[in-house]
């Protein structure tokens, strides 16, 4: 079985080319309510662990298949940071790479391991979950192996971001009634505004999840990330936008929607109707909203608000 998946086009990170770390069979340190694999028993370390050797082939093999390339993504059947290769892997996979981006996908558990902490240093981008700030939600909705503990994943966090010097993301991925809370969603802003980040992106569950929870709508997700706080670089990423009820919007509404978080096309779609987004198109043309990237995703804001921003 190659090891290799892809390239798949990610609207987040672009065009990606897979490594799976655990190709055979979900390997996981959490068993999340909403993981899109079977539900399986948390578990420590990696069982089965693929040669590294046997990765750099298929690696190379694939390389010279897809050349247009923007990202090679580490990601697992389950947890990448488990792989007890991780450094090695990654020196050799620095020197194949050429200009093309690394990348890996983690739910943030080894984080204070020193040996993967030093690992992911090496990397161009990393995107890390976190998806409760207290014990008692986590222990919910992440369903650690015994002995992970929130409060050292958020410390391990912070420490990195304050040291890493490529793309640091994070996902946060809500469940209804489990970490939607307002409690949560405060002790999750506190911890927020201590992280160096480029993007925070806020989720739900989409795909049928390992156990019987569910998701959030648009507009619940929309009206979550207003108690974030505004400095907060958060992004709305979820596939159910398109069972928006659109609103009515008037010019100077848009205005302060937008000043307070600023939205792509995709939340404009989803947000305003027929009418609302004349008066958006307006606003564009007239230079009051100006778009903004981060990191490959095009926000809308005033124009005013990045002037103002500027400023200070
Ligand atoms: S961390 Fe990822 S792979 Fe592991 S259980 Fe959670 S969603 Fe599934």
């Amino acid at each position: 079985m190659s090891t290799i998946f892809g390239p798949v086009h990610s609207r987040r990170f672009g065009v990606s080319l897979g490594i799976d770390l655990s190709a055979s069979h979900k390997q996981c340190n959490f068993d999340c309510l909403y993981c899109e694999l079977a539900p399986a028993p948390a578990m420590p370390h990696q069982h089965t662990v693929t040669p590294v050797d046997t990765i750099l082939n298929d690696l190379t093999e694939a390389l010279k298949q897809h050349s247009n390339i923007d990202v090679i993504t580490l990601t697992a059947n389950g947890e990448p940071t488990m792989y007890p290769h991780l450094h090695e892997l990654i020196d050799q996979i620095n020197i194949l790479k050429g200009s093309v981006e690394t990348l890996i996908l983690s739910n943030s558990a080894c984080l204070s391991d020193e040996n993967v902490f030093n690992a992911l240093l090496k990397l161009d981008q990393v995107k890390l979950s976190l998806d409760a700030a207290t014990a008692e939600v986590f222990k919910k909705i992440d369903r650690p192996a015994e002995g992970i503990e929130i409060a050292t994943i958020i410390e391990s966090i912070i420490r990195f971001s304050h040291l890493f010097k490529g793309k640091l993301f994070l996902e946060i991925l809500f469940v209804k009634g489990i970490n939607d809370t307002l409690s949560e969603i405060e002790a999750l802003n506190r911890i927020l505004l201590d992280i160096r980040c480029e993007r925070i992106d806020i989720g739900t569950v989409d795909r049928p999840p390992a156990y019987a929870v569910q998701g959030l709508g648009f507009e619940e997700l929309y009206t979550l990330s207003q108690y974030f706080d505004p400095s907060l670089p958060i992004h709305i990423v979820s596939r159910t936008h398109a069972q928006a009820m659109p609103s009515t919007y008037s010019a100077e509404e848009i205005l302060t929607t937008l000043d307070k978080r600023p939205l792509t096309a995709e939340d404009i779609d989803a947000l305003f109707d027929t009418e609302s987004k004349e008066r958006f198109q307006i606003l564009l043309n007239q230079g009051k909203i100006a778009q903004i990237e981060r990191s490959n995703v095009i926000f809308f804001t005033p124009t005013e608000n990045i002037h103002r921003k500027r400023s200070k």
